[in-house]
């Protein structure tokens, strides 16, 4: 099956790191003998740069006809105290994710062991954490309606979910946690809010559909304590987009450093895959960026995008022996990290390669 993908580096440190995600993607096609096409399109400031335009009208009709999209980052520092600057980078990401109808968020809080401290009691706990979470994208309180009074002292928000949206998003979860570890944790506040209780409700209609997969619900008030009380009793877990905006953040922690961790948002069509870092201009064409949250985005679209779970898992263990072998970035190193050991952008891209 042939795959078109179409890369969109971006800003910043986004195409020093995409190179490798995409570096690291020619591999697994050539060892695996997969027939994967390659294009490229400009997105935030470097496309408001050659067209004036964040998203230009072609990189979204390459989006549209590409199977997978792999992303690196938006942003420049000339708008980051600028308000007057109108068009700007983050409108291209905003705009790409509605356009493709990207309703579900997926990240994964993968732990390496080398990245552990061994002795601590924080070890203990984290040893071994593996969970994937989808945020709903596309209702909450984020879309619903928003007033203030008269007299500018009382505000609201419309916490609303329709049921087809939480339908959608949870068979995608269902189908992740079946190529899992089959269990899936619905995270609610269905003791007090209504739209959590159709939530609660549609998520136990769905699951009648995946009877293999262990399904259970928690408050969210207990599932932010249960994340860091014992975060290995999770593999799938599944909510809204509040409280996914606030889990996947605090989740985020667990794995160390912004420079791991990959995420995916998927819809109806095309998958988009980036690091969750942004375009980090303090360190951009220093070679001191971290790849690998690139080249696990690459994994992540294998196994979510593409279901080749064996090619998406060669990709983790490369970066783990890479990793036990002692090397790092700088943002993951620490005291025990010979100075031999701490690479580079390309030097780290080209180990795992
Ligand atoms: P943006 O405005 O696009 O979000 P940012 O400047 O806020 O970009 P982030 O990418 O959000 O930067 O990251 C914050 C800081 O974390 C960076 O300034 C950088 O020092 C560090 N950082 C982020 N990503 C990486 C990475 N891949 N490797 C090493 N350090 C990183
Ligand atoms: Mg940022």
């Amino acid at each position: 099956m042939k795959r078109n993908i179409l890369v969109i580096p971006g800003d910043g440190i986004g195409p020093e790191v995409t190179t490798w995600g995409k570096a690291v993607l020619e591999e697994i096609a050539k060892g695996f003998g997969h027939d994967f096409s390659y294009d490229e399109a400009l997105m935030g400031h470097a496309a408001i740069e050659v067209t004036g335009n964040p998203l230009p009208d072609e990189t979204l009709e390459k989006a549209q006809k590409s199977d997978a999209i792999l992303f690196g980052a938006v942003g420049h520092a000339k708008y980051d105290n600028d308000p007057s600057l109108k068009v700007r980078p983050e409108q291209g990401l905003l705009k790409i994710r509605k356009e493709l109808g990207l309703y579900a968020n997926l990240r994964p809080i993968l732990l390496f062991d080398e990245l552990l401290n061994a002795s601590s009691i924080k070890a203990n706990i984290l040893k071994g954490t593996d969970i994937l979470f989808f945020r709903e994208l596309t209702g909450d309180v984020y879309f619903g309606e928003k007033t203030r009074s008269e007299d500018k002292n009382t505000a609201s928000d419309l916490m609303i979910y329709h049921r087809y949206e939480v339908e959608r998003i949870a068979h995608k979860a269902f189908e992740a946690a079946m190529k899992r570890r089959k269990k899936l944790c619905s995270v609610d506040k269905a003791n007090v809010l209504e739209s959590s209780r159709l939530w609660r409700e549609t998520v136990q209609n769905i699951a009648k559909q995946y009877p293999e997969v262990e399904t259970t619900h928690m408050f969210i008030d207990n599932a932010a304590m249960q994340l860091i009380k014992d975060p290995k009793q999770f593999d799938v877990v599944l909510t809204a987009n509040l409280f996914g905006d606030i889990l996947t953040d605090e989740a985020s922690q667990i794995a160390g450093s912004m420079g791991m961790l990959a995420s995916a948002s998927v819809g109806e069509s095309t998958g988009f895959f980036e690091p969750i870092h942004g375009s980090a201009h303090d360190i951009t064409g220093k070679n001191l960026a971290n790849p690998l949250a690139s080249i696990l985005s690459v994994s992540l679209m294998l196994e979510i995008g593409f279901g080749l779970l064996e090619e998406a898992k060669v990709i983790i263990d490369a970066v783990d022996q890479v990793l036990k072998e002692g090397y790092r970035t700088g943002d993951i190193a620490d005291e025990t990290t010979k100075s031999d050991q701490i690479l580079g952008t390309k030097e780290m891209g080209q180990l795992v390669l």
